[in-house]
């Protein structure tokens, strides 16, 4: 592959040899989760609830989602809260609940691990563990993620650069971890309409440069519940491999971010126009099975 100046070379003297990159494995890769294929053909679409506040909120958003098309449930147990006096999420209490709602909808979990001493608890509940954007220089928790055995959903830090993120992700495989999904999730810049900035770009520079699955969040890129579904369906004209989006049974008291959550209502109808979208970039919405359409 033809290089330019901004490729990805690891500033502190690594270069093409670095596992993530697509010199190294031209092929792209493809994370099977319970039959579920990230970074194959088919985009997978993974949503949920901010936080799990409690097990009807819960078990009712995760119905919701999975009979809207949904692929993959998310939902935080333990979050990382700008003030200690937010809600901090529910602990193993909460993965208790994910794993129930996996049992009653079938869709596999995501759920975020802030700390190494959460890792082997996380673990044993998840289908995926989610490393947070503030945690994306946490390199004891990235040499951890390495060694966990199950895939990690590894989201771009608030201010962190292609390259540094790239750089990060290369902890997660050198530690003998090819399973990794990266996660455009806005970055910070002086625009504060939104609550980060969407760098769609970043996207098909991802995609450039490494051979792992690409996905974006527009709930936290935008903050805005209004954007998300248009920011939803930019990312996947600009290629990427799949969206996380928040949704909430009842938003409007949701106890985070309940202001970027989608009613089921408006994930329904986002489903239905992913698809169209889909079909116009040549691929197809994942359906976890095909007689649900
Ligand atoms: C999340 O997805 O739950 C989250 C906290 O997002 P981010 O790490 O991107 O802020
Ligand atoms: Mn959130």
């Amino acid at each position: 592959m033809e290089t330019h100046k901004g490729d990805y070379q690891n500033n502190e003297g690594g270069s093409a040899s670095n596992l993530v990159n697509r010199q190294t494995n031209a092929d792209d890769t493809v994370i099977n989760v319970n039959g579920i294929k990230i970074g194959g053909e088919e985009l997978v679409i993974i949503a949920g609830p901010c936080a799990v506040e409690n097990r009807e909120q819960l078990l009712e958003t995760a119905k919701a989602v999975c009979s809207g098309g949904a692929n993959i449930l998310r939902g935080g147990a333990y979050k990382p809260r700008t003030s200690p006096y937010s809600f901090q999420g529910l602990g193993e209490e909460g993965l208790k609940y994910l794993s129930q709602a996996r049992k009653e909808t079938g869709l596999p979990i995501v759920t975020e691990v802030m700390d190494t001493r959460q890792m082997e608890l996380v673990c044993k509940y998840a289908d995926i563990i989610q490393i947070g954007s503030r945690s994306m220089h946490n390199f004891p928790l990235l040499k951890e993620a390495g060694k966990c055995g199950k895939p990690v959903l590894f989201k771009r830090g608030l201010m962190a650069t292609i390259d540094e993120y790239l750089s990060a992700a290369e902890y997660i495989l050198s530690g003998g971890n090819q399973e990794v999904i990266l996660c455009e999730r806005g970055i910070r810049t002086f625009e504060n309409y939104t609550r980060n900035t969407l760098d769609l770009s970043a996207v098909p520079i991802l995609k450039r440069q490494t051979h792992l699955p690409v996905i974006v969040d527009p709930s936290h890129a935008t903050g805005h519940r209004w954007l998300v579904p248009v920011m939803a369906k930019a990312a996947i004209i600009v290629g990427a491999d799949g969206i996380m989006v928040e949704v909430h049974n009842n938003p409007l008291e949701a106890l985070s971010d309940g202001q970027q959550s989608l009613f089921p209502e408006d994930f329904g109808k986002l489903m239905k126009e992913l698809e169209i979208i889909a079909e116009v970039t040549g691929r197809k919405v994942y359906r976890r099975n095909p007689s649900m359409a």
